[in-house]
């Protein structure tokens, strides 16, 4: 399968090639060149199948034979090996839980397959080394240290902000080893993402360096985030309902996979792109007009996003047609005091502990209302123990910590402290 750039200068490239480049030449996205939908004879009888089977429909037709159907198969089975469990909450709404991975948060699904790829592509051609460089707020970091560790042929270099990531978030960053590096930086997560974006931008640096990102902008990172909105109707379809999908939404990457899930032909009957008060997109469905803006600092902090980057792509996948993205993309934005009180009501009226990213995407639903013959489905992207300081003084209890976070949290911190692109460069000059 070939993949266009959305700033339509730079050639087409193969899956392979959009994986280790991530971004185009010409600054623009990647995006596959044909969708063509599923069966319907799949559709209907996706209760009989597996979660690996279903997966491996869905992705198929963009890897195509750059990866065999065995090695796929196998990558996809460790990709995904935990739970994606539906949890009843109210009469005609769930919460689809992402958080069962290995760093807890839905992002473990994309790092680890895009982790695998790239480890097949090296195994295949020895390509030369790919140094994986990522800035994060928090989740991205975890999630693509513990995706990428030990994968042959392939560095990684996470940047994070000194202070300015929880501890658990911390420690899944600083304590793996191994092919990856943790620098600390004293800033703020701005000039982390500044510094990579100017180190992708030196040419001197690419000229003796493979360098590629791991965040939502590459395909292996964004496409595989399909599989769990049909791992959710596989356990829905026999409600007979018409489903809406609730998306806590920040750099717009994961509900971009659900508007591609439902391009292939999944049966859903609204997306809602829920943020917090960083309302690009809200006031873009309002207005047609997209205004990025600096972002501001809320507790839902891993979608505190100014300039969602997939955007384009969904503009893409409508064919750049605002009626027709209306039809199927609603977008509610809300804020921290709202959240806040969604977490109270969630805990007190239903008994479940929300994080502060899932309560934005149930209220969502609440915003749009549902009539009897739909049901709701809000993502759980995190662990709520991934939000310790913010959860506790809302639910007024503690919470215990899952196995995930004990192996890590009483680990030896190792990190490299930088200030400057200087010393960012002279690091991976000398790595
Ligand atoms: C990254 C993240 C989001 C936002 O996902 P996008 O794909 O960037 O829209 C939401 N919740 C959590 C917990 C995250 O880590």
């Amino acid at each position: 399968m070939n993949f266009y750039s959305l700033n339509k200068i730079a050639p087409n490239v193969s899956f392979k090639d959009a994986v280790i480049k991530g971004l185009a030449p010409d600054k623009g996205l990647y995006f596959p060149e044909k969708t063509t939908p599923l069966s319907k004879e799949f559709l209907n009888n996706i209760e009989n199948y597996s979660n690996t089977e279903i997966a491996f429909e869905v992705i198929k037709q963009f890897v195509a034979d750059e990866i065999p159907e065995k090695e796929l198969k196998a990558i996809i089975e460790e990709t995904l090996n935990f739970d994606f469990p539906i949890v009843s909450i109210e009469k005609n709404i769930a919460a689809l839980e992402l958080f069962h991975g290995p760093t807890m948060a839905f992002k473990d699904v994309g790092a680890r397959f895009m982790a695998r790829c790239l480890g097949y592509f090296n195994k295949e051609e020895k390509t030369a080394k790919v140094t994986v460089l990522v800035a994060t707020s928090g989740d991205t970091g975890g999630a693509v240290a513990s995706g990428f560790l030990g994968v042959e042929g392939v560095d990684v270099v996470i940047l994070y902000p000194s202070g300015k990531v929880s501890d658990v978030q911390e420690k899944q960053l600083t304590t793996l080893g191994q092919n990856i590096t943790a620098l600390e930086v004293y800033g703020t997560f701005d000039d982390c993402q500044a510094m990579v974006k100017t180190a992708f931008l030196d040419e001197e640096l690419i000229a003796t360096k493979n360098l590629t990102s791991a965040n939502s902008i590459n395909v292996a990172r964004w496409l595989p985030q399909m599989f769990y909105f049909f791992f959710a109707y596989k356990q829905l379809k026999s409600k007979n309902k018409d489903l809406i999908f609730s998306v806590p939404s920040g750099n717009f990457g994961n509900i971009c996979a659900g508007l591609m899930a439902h391009k292939l032909g999944l049966p859903v009957k609204k997306f809602i792109a829920a943020t917090n008060i960083n309302d690009i997109v809200p006031n873009y469905m309002e207005t047609g007009i997209y205004t990025p803006k600096p972002s501001k600092q809320t507790i839902s902090n891993a979608m505190d996003v100014g300039d969602p980057s997939n955007f384009v792509r969904i503009l893409e996948i409508f064919e750049n047609d605002d009626s027709k993205l209306k039809e199927v993309l609603s977008s509610y934005s809300f804020s921290d005091k709202e959240t806040q009180q969604a977490m109270k009501e969630i805990k007190e009226k239903y008994h479940y502990i929300a994080d502060p990213h899932g309560a934005v995407g149930y209220l969502g639903l609440k915003k749009r209302g549902m009539d009897e013959n739909e049901f709701g489905i809000f993502l759980e992207t995190a662990h709520p123990v991934k939000f310790l300081n913010v959860v506790e003084p809302i639910i007024n209890e503690t919470i215990e910590l899952p196995k995930q976070i004990k192996e890590v949290i009483d680990k030896q911190k190792v990190s490299i402290n930088i200030s400057s692109y200087e010393e960012l460069k002279q690091f991976l000059v000398n790595a």
